[in-house]
């Protein structure tokens, strides 16, 4: 099956290639064979990767090209429907392939920053029932889940400081660090030990402001860190 999938993407690719270098002939795009070769580099990575990062797989493979021509040449290749350019949050725009007629997904790690793709046909309908609804007819939507990845989630049940929460988890307060000033300042703003608590924003320089069931609470990053929590999961309903 693997296999199969291996091969059908290999002649997917060398068609790709065909009608590449005859778009861009027929456009009079310049160094046809030069922005083949980008091309051909581009779809040997599955990945997704920056503008630099193929700049990098093409010096990697020996083609001495100016970065400012690898990065003509994927927005070229974007035009004409050989890649695609992804803009997830916080981050550095990514290209991947552009298969036609192959749609799919993403989620995305916001501690690692690992990128899953998926596709869900039922989701796919509801989206496109979602906009029918509301008397728009769906022409492209983007889906981006993010999250924690397992080996990320893993970490964060063992137990982490409040600094190295990410906002929208959900956490339990398991400890407080320090000496017994802290402790009862967290006390007196109304924090326990065993309090459910969401972050609501942590840019990961300073405050951490958060949630206990109607109340918030601003945490300056010195008192952020003494408190230990842990990452409260539970399995969506319905599963
Ligand atoms: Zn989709
Ligand atoms: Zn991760
Ligand atoms: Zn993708």
């Amino acid at each position: 099956m693997e296999l199969l999938a291996k091969i059908n993407s290999n002649s997917h690719h060398s068609q790709e290639e065909g009608q590449f270098a005859r778009l861009f002939e027929e456009e009079g795009i310049d160094r046809v064979d030069e922005r083949l070769a980008v091309l051909r580099i581009f779809l040997e990575t599955e990945e997704h990767i920056t503008a630099h990062e193929l700049w990098e797989l093409v010096q990697k493979a020996g083609r001495n090209f100016e970065p400012e021509f690898v990065r003509e040449t994927l927005r070229l290749m974007c035009r004409y429907g050989f890649a695609q350019r992804r803009e997830f949050k916080d981050r550095e725009s990514v290209y991947e392939h552009r298969h036609l007629g192959q749609h799919h997904d993403h989620i995305i790690c916001i501690k690692c920053g690992k990128i899953e793709e998926f596709v869900d046909e039922k989701l796919e309908r509801h989206q496109a029932r979602a906009a029918y609804q509301h008397g728009f007819y769906m022409l492209q939507h983007r889906m981006e889940i993010y999250g924690l990845c397992s080996d990320c989630l893993s970490d964060h049940q063992m137990g982490i400081s409040l600094v190295q929460a990410k906002p929208g988890e959900s956490l339990v307060v398991m400890d407080f660090l320090g000496g017994a000033g802290a402790r009862h300042r967290l006390m007196t703003m109304g924090l326990k030990i065993g309090d459910k608590i969401e972050v609501i924003t942590n840019d990961g320089r300073g405050q951490v402001v958060l949630a206990k069931g109607n109340s918030r609470f601003a945490l300056g990053q010195g008192l952020a860190e003494k408190v230990m929590v842990k990452a409260l999961t539970s399995e969506p309903e319905d599963f």
